[in-house]
C-alpha cells in the first residue's frame, strides 16, 4: 500500500533535509521501542548511516529502495545523498508516522510502502523508463538496507535467484545492492577459495555478482546492541554469470558439495547420485569435470564449480531422472522400510522430487 504519491523527478544535487527531530527524538516521540523478537537494532549515528550509504556509490538523482527503514536514520542519509525517488518498505506499522514526517520534509521524494519485503513486487515499484539493458551499465536504481539477520540471508538468496533469472528488482537491469549482514555471513559471502569461511553462500553470490565486504560496524553502534558485529556488503550483478546453468541446478550441486565441508569433495558430489550407481557416476563426473576428488569443498574455485555444474547438467540431460534425485528422500525411504520391517529393496530408478530446476 502506498502512503503517498510517486516521486517527481527532482534536480536536487546537494539537498539537505530541513531541521527535523533527531532519530532518537522520533523514537521517543512515537514510543518506538525496538522489538527484540523482530531483531530490531537501530543505527542512530548519522555519520555511520552516511558512510553506509556512500558504499552504494553516487546517489544523485537516483531511484532507491530501502528495505526496513524503521525510525529512518538510513533513510535520511539516502535523501541527503541526493536520491530523488526513495521507496521504503517497512513491515512494522509503528514506524509509518515517523516516516511520513520525513516524507513531508522531502516533498515528492519519499514513497512509503507498509509491507513485507519478502513478498513485495519490486518489479512494479519503479518506472520502466529507468531500465537498462543487462549488458550495459547498471540502472540508476539501488537497493539499500539494514535488515534483521533473519531476513537478510533468505532475502539475498531469493535476490540471487532473481539475478539469475533477471526478474524482480533485476527486471530493470543489473541493480546494485548495499546490505548489512551478521559479520560472519558477510565474510562467507565474500570468502575466497581456500579461506575458512568459504561456503555455499560464497559460491552462489560470487558466480552471479561482484561482491565486496566494504566495512564492519561494531555491534555497539546499534541500539539496542546486538550480540554480533555487522558487515556492509555491496553486490553488483555480473554481465555474464560465471556458471551458465539454471540457478536451481547450481544450487543443488553447491549444496551437496558443502554438506560435507570437512570431507573430500567427492563425498558430497556422490550424494547427487542414487546409491546403486553412486560410485560410477561420481567418478564419471569428477573425471569429466577434471576435478581432483581429494580437494576439500573449501578448496574448489568457481571454475571447478562451473565444470562440475556443466558436466552434471549434461548427465541430467542424458538421464533426466537424475535431476529430481534427492539423497535425503532415498534415506527417508530406507528408514521407512526399516521401520516397517520390510526388505530394503530400494528402487533402482530415482524417485521423482518436487525440486526441479527451472
Ligand atoms: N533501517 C533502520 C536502521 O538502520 O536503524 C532499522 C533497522 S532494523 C535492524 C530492521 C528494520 O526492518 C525494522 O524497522 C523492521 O521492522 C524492518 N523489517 C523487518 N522485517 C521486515 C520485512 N520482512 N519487510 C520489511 N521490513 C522489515
Amino acid at each position: 500500500m502506498y502512503l503517498n504519491g510517486m516521486a517527481a523527478s527532482g534536480k536536487l544535487a546537494s539537498f539537505r533535509l530541513p531541521p527535523l527531530p533527531t532519530v532518537s527524538e522520533l523514537i521517543k516521540l512515537y514510543n518506538l521501542r525496538a522489538e527484540k523478537q523482530l531483531s530490531q537494532n537501530f543505527l542512530l549515528d548519522l555519520r555511520l548511516t552516511d558512510k553506509l550509504v556512500r558504499q552504494a556509490g553516487n546517489l544523485n538523482n537516483a531511484h532507491v529502495c530501502e528495505v526496513g527503514p524503521g525510525p529512518g536514520g538510513l533513510t535520511r542519509s539516502i535523501l541527503n545523498a541526493g536520491a530523488t525517488d526513495l521507496l521504503v518498505v517497512e513491515k512494522d506499522s509503528r514506524f509509518i508516522p515517523g516516516l511520513k514526517l520525513l516524507s513531508e520534509a522531502a516533498p515528492g521524494r519519499l514513497r512509503i510502502v507498509h509491507g513485507d519485503i519478502l513478498t513485495y513486487r519490486m518489479d512494479r515499484g519503479f518506472p520502466g523508463s529507468i531500465s537498462r539493458p543487462w549488458e550495459e551499465d547498471p540502472p540508476n536504481l539501488h537497493i539499500i538496507g539494514n535488515l534483521p539477520f533473519s531476513v537478510s540471508t533468505p532475502l539475498i538468496i531469493s535476490w540471487l535467484e532473481n539475478i539469475a533469472k533477471r526478474t524482480g528488482p533485476f527486471a530493470y537491469g543489473r541493480t546494485r545492492l548495499t546490505l548489512t549482514f551478521q559479520k560472519e555471513v558477510a565474510e562467507r559471502l565474500t570468502a575466497s577459495t581456500k579461506s575458512k569461511q568459504r561456503s555455499r553462500l560464497s559460491i552462489m553470490a560470487q558466480y552471479l555478482c561482484t561482491v565486496h565486504h566494504r566495512f564492519t560496524i561494531p555491534g555497539r553502534a546499534f541500539v539496542p546492541k546486538p550480540e554480533v558485529d555487522v558487515g556492509v556488503v555491496h553486490f553488483t550483478p555480473l554481465v555474464q554469470p560465471l556458471i551458465q546453468q539454471p540457478f536451481k541446478l547450481v544450487e543443488k550441486v553447491v549444496r551437496n558439495i558443502f554438506q560435507f565441508r570437512r570431507k573430500r569433495c567427492h563425498r558430497g558430489i556422490g550424494m547427487l547420485f542414487p546409491e546403486a550407481c553412486r560410485d560410477a557416476l561420481t567418478e564419471e563426473l569428477m573425471c569429466k569435470a577434471d576435478v581432483e576428488p581429494t580437494l576439500r569443498p573449501t578448496e574448489l574455485s568457481i571454475p571447478h564449480f562451473k565444470a562440475l555444474a556443466d558436466v552434471y547438467a549434461h548427465m541430467c540431460s542424458r538421464e533426466p531422472l537424475l535431476l529430481g534425485y534427492n539423497f535425503r528422500e532415498e534415506l527417508r525411504l530406507k528408514h521407512l522400510a526399516k521401520r516397517r520391517g520390510m526388505q530394503t529393496n530400494m528402487p533402482q530408478a530415482m524417485p521423482p522430487s518436487p525440486e526441479q530446476p527451472n
